[in-house]
């Protein structure tokens, strides 16, 4: 009998990976590392380790003649005087023909006694590779302090299962810049290719100071720097301006206005009682396109942008109310498109107002628009991305296989993204409904639950689906606390955190009032 216990999975075998997934003979309790999200094929043997320091080699057979210097330059980040020798070369061809075909973004690894050999199509696959190998590689045992580390013996060959994989990340007042910086970092490492950013009242516009809290942290200066770390990093940051509901910036419940609240004078550019952006008020669309340009110029021009548009409330201003609101918000949303056409990139949008509220079609599913609004989904240009955000409220263990909104959209001739929240069991169905109907790809959304044992399961179960794998382990068990802590910790150690707010997953263990009140 075999004493070593092999992991292999397979997509074919999800069930017997589960089940061989730890322990060997020896000791049946041993769990096996695994990198998040689990690679399309992995076989990996724990209890042959080999040596992953300066004494090894790691071959790089990639067309794209920066890789092996990417490679390079972060391997010396990552390890420092331990950093395994790069070299470029051509891969074994029974490693070169695991690359899966038809994907520009896969990558193969194997690790054995001969060394660590890599092969991609790509810059992106090469990155992919590397997080994969980062996250399997441990310190060596039996030392004081890391003296090199180590790699299982393995083989890995994976590609995506979509092409847009993002997180939509909110720039809330209360959080902290360097939880964003990590967030976004460790989306990376989980190999979501985009983060589109909502500023929440926190980006610091020149043109228009009075669409931001004071002091806000989302500085051009601090927006440069993260999109510059997202281009090294292989994620492309997105802006988000909400363009037509959601104008206050901050959530409905807490009657908090980023603009009336401190400069009244801006009244007419929104509804009464702010929440929606007034429509028919030229200075309206002048404003936001004034800001649309400012912010799409500090992301880098990215090549989309998204303009929110959900859960916006019916026209009450005498002006808004003289037309059908359909044609308003059509002219308002297209015109809108048009602009960002113009600077090179394509418009996104939630997808609520689009569909009727009572519509029995929508049953069970998010719908926010009215009789009128509903237009949208016939008038709107086609080339404006639709954000389907179904979030399961009903169920939020739902494992639904069909998504009907998801394939109107898509009949309707939209690009459509899939975005799940904390409906973890929809993820890889929607992730999958999507790839069947050739939609656009996935958004995993995070609101104000980028934290604690959320923050894990909404990274783990998102970029699971979009790469097609299952996931491992419960919500909360061991193998998340390995997964998840490991990669976390290593998005701290880039960035070189040395607050304690900005260890783990939450900034405070214990509410702070506790030793104040007492
Ligand atoms: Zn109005």
């Amino acid at each position: 009998m075999n004493v070593k216990a092999k992991v292999y999975y397979c997509l074919t075998s999800v069930a017997i990976a589960m089940l061989t997934f730890a322990g060997n003979e020896a000791n049946p309790d041993a769990l096996e590392l695994a990198p998040l999200p689990l690679p399309v094929e992995f076989k990996i043997d724990m209890d042959k380790p080999v040596p992953f320091d300066s004494s090894a080699t790691v071959a790089v057979e990639c067309p794209d003649k920066e890789a092996a210097d990417w490679l390079a330059a972060h391997f010396k980040e990552w390890y420092g005087k331990d950093a395994p020798k790069v070299v470029s070369g051509k891969a074994p061809q029974a490693l070169s023909s695991k690359l899966q075909a038809q994907s520009s973004e896969a990558y193969a690894i194997t690790a054995d006694a001969s060394g660590v050999k890599i092969a991609a199509r790509s810059l992106a696959g090469v990155r992919w590779a590397a997080y994969s190998l980062r996250q399997l590689a441990i310190a060596k045992r039996g030392t004081f302090k890391t003296e090199g580390r180590i790699l299982p013996t393995m083989s890995i060959s994976d590609k995506p299962h979509l092409g847009f994989r993002a997180v939509h990340l909110c720039w809330f007042p209360e959080l902290r810049p360097q939880q964003i910086e990590r967030a976004i970092r460790l989306a990376a490492f989980l190999k979501f290719n985009y983060a589109i950013i909502e500023p929440w009242g926190m980006y610091a516009s020149e043109k228009h100071p009075w669409w931001h809290w004071p002091n806000p942290t989302m500085t051009k200066e601090r927006i440069r720097s993260l999109v510059a770390l997202g281009h090294d990093l292989g994620i492309t940051l997105i802006p988000q301006v909400n363009a037509y509901g959601h104008a206050s910036a901050s959530r409905s419940c807490t009657i908090k206005h980023v603009a009336l609240d401190f400069s009244p004078e801006y009244e007419p550019l929104f509804e009464p009682g702010g929440w929606n952006w007034c429509l028919s008020n030229p200075a309206t669309r002048r404003v936001l396109r004034e800001i649309i340009a400012e912010i799409h110029e500090d992301f880098g021009n990215p090549p989309y942008f998204h303009l929110g548009c959900d859960e916006a409330q019916p026209p009450t201003c005498p002006e808004c109310r003289k037309s059908p609101y359909g044609d308003l918000v059509c002219k308002h949303i297209s015109s809108l498109a048009e602009f960002v056409k113009s600077r090179g990139a394509r418009a996104m949008i939630w997808h609520d107002m689009l569909l009727e509220r009572g519509d029995p079609r929508w049953e069970g599913f998010v719908h926010s628009g009215s009789k009128d609004t509903a237009k949208l989904a016939d008038t709107l240009p086609k080339d404006v991305i639709i954000c389907d955000w179904q979030y399961s409220y009903k169920n939020m263990k739902e494992a639904r296989i069909d998504w009907p909104t998801m394939a109107y959209f898509n009949e309707k001739g939209f690009s459509v993204a899939g975005c799940p929240w904390r409906n973890y069991n929809a993820m890889k169905p929607m992730a999958d409904f999507i790839a069947k109907i050739g939609g656009f790809g996935l958004v995993e959304t995070t609101w104000h639950h980028l934290r604690d044992s959320d923050w894990a399961s909404m990274y783990r179960f998102a970029s699971s689906a979009a790469w097609g794998t299952p996931v491992r382990g419960r919500r909360a068990s061991p193998v998340t606390d390995i997964e998840f802590a490991n990669v976390l910790r290593m998005a701290g150690h880039d960035m070189k955190v040395d607050d304690y707010l900005d260890a783990g997953n939450v900034n405070y263990q214990l509410p702070p009032s506790w030793w104040i009140d007492n």
